[in-house]
């Protein structure tokens, strides 16, 4: 794929609009693109890839293609991207669960108390707060008892670990090319094609279009049947070049990753004054993602503190996620944490020094 970023950036055009040497080449490239990712979120042979700007909208355009009677079922401790966009859909919203036990009881009642002949569970594969791995086999297999369809936000899952829709049974996926160290500006949804050819169009438009008569408009079946207007040619094909680079190295970036995300837990639990947040439990396996409050001293302060003194970034906040922020911190008035997350540039030297930072400004306190 990296062929094909340097060859789309000198032979660049937009794409599916005529027989010009560019615009064919480029078309080729994007659909080439189309092709990877549908390899590396392991799509079924009949599944459908349509490239969006980010997961947040993937999920807009599925809330869009849902049949009409269609009821969601949601976990509150969903990212604001998945939690949101139902709007005018039946929407459960499930309560914050204790345990991967819990989870599952908790969707099963909720499936058992609304019967639907179309129904939909949201599910994260890994918590953009915590980190946490969610129970998604476990899930779906319950999703799948009461013959609902399941939709994975994999936007903190895909650059650390495999999305494998056709292994998992899962009906759709939905991340973000900027996830993985792609430009921002392209995201994926993938997954089904019978509700997607059979909606409207996300976006009313040309290349969505296979006719257009005084009479009326057929729309394509397919991808482009969401994808009207140029779309963001350089931003797909980067995308999957990113989702081919993740391919080729995931067994070395997954132990640089276990490794990292272990010393940073373990350092941060132990020190003192310094407060771990877990949905599941401190045991639960994780990305290397982690979300921590320092008593007396508000999370902004933290956060302006390792910039401003340490030269570290991190977030700080509610991190797109009000409502399991709000139930994690229960006994924190300020109600805001510090997220940090390791990525594939993070070494262990970075950790050690995020760790001697936070030490000293738990130590002087507030
Ligand atoms: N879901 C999760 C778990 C995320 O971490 C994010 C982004 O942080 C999103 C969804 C939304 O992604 P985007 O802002 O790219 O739409």
């Amino acid at each position: 794929m990296k062929k094909a970023v340097d060859t789309a950036t000198a032979t660049y055009s937009s794409v599916h609009r005529g027989k010009g040497f560019a615009s064919q080449v480029t078309s080729a490239w994007y659909e080439a693109a189309r092709a990877e990712v549908a390899t590396f979120v392991g799509a079924r042979e009949d599944d459908h890839v349509v490239f969006t700007r980010n997961t947040t909208d993937s999920f807009n355009l599925l809330a869009r293609c849902l049949p009409r009677d269609t009821v969601v079922f949601v976990f509150a401790t969903e990212h604001h991207a998945t939690l949101l966009p139902w709007n005018g859909v039946r929407t459960v919203r499930l309560e914050v669960p204790g345990s991967h036990d819990d989870a599952e009881v908790l969707l099963d009642e909720a499936l058992t108390r609304h019967p639907g002949a179309h129904r939909l569970v949201v599910v994260t594969g890994a918590s953009n707060v915590t980190g946490e791995l969610w129970p998604l086999d476990r899930l779906t297999a319950g999703a799948r008892r009461h013959g609902a369809r399941v939709a994975l936000d994999a936007a903190q899952l895909a650059p650390h670990l495999p999305v494998d829709l056709a292994g998992r049974d899962v009906d759709y996926v939905a991340f973000s090319g900027h996830k993985l160290y792609a430009p921002y500006g392209a995201g994926v949804l993938a997954g089904r094609a019978d509700w997607l050819d059979a909606a409207q169009p996300y976006l009313a438009g040309g290349g969505a279009t296979a006719a257009v008569t005084a009479d009326g408009t057929v729309w394509h079946t397919g991808p482009a049947r969401h994808e009207a207007g140029s779309p963001n040619v350089l931003g797909a094909i980067a995308l999957a070049a990113a989702c081919a680079a993740f391919r080729s190295n995931r067994v070395a970036l997954e132990a640089h990753e276990e490794r990292i995300g272990r010393r940073l837990l373990d350092g941060l639990r132990a020190i003192e004054g310094v407060r771990t947040h877990s949905i599941f439990g401190d045991d639960s396996d994780r990305v290397a993602v982690a979300t921590f409050t320092v008593d007396g001293l508000p999370s902004g302060l933290v956060s302006a503190a390792l910039s401003a003194e340490h030269g570290i970034g991190v977030r700080d906040g509610k991190f797109c996620a009000h409502l399991l922020v709000d139930a994690l911190l229960e006994h924190d008035a300020d109600a805001t944490a510090v997220r940090v997350s390791a990525g594939l540039a993070t070494t262990d030297e970075h950790v050690e020094r995020l760790l001697a930072a936070v030490a000293s400004i738990a130590a002087e306190g507030p």
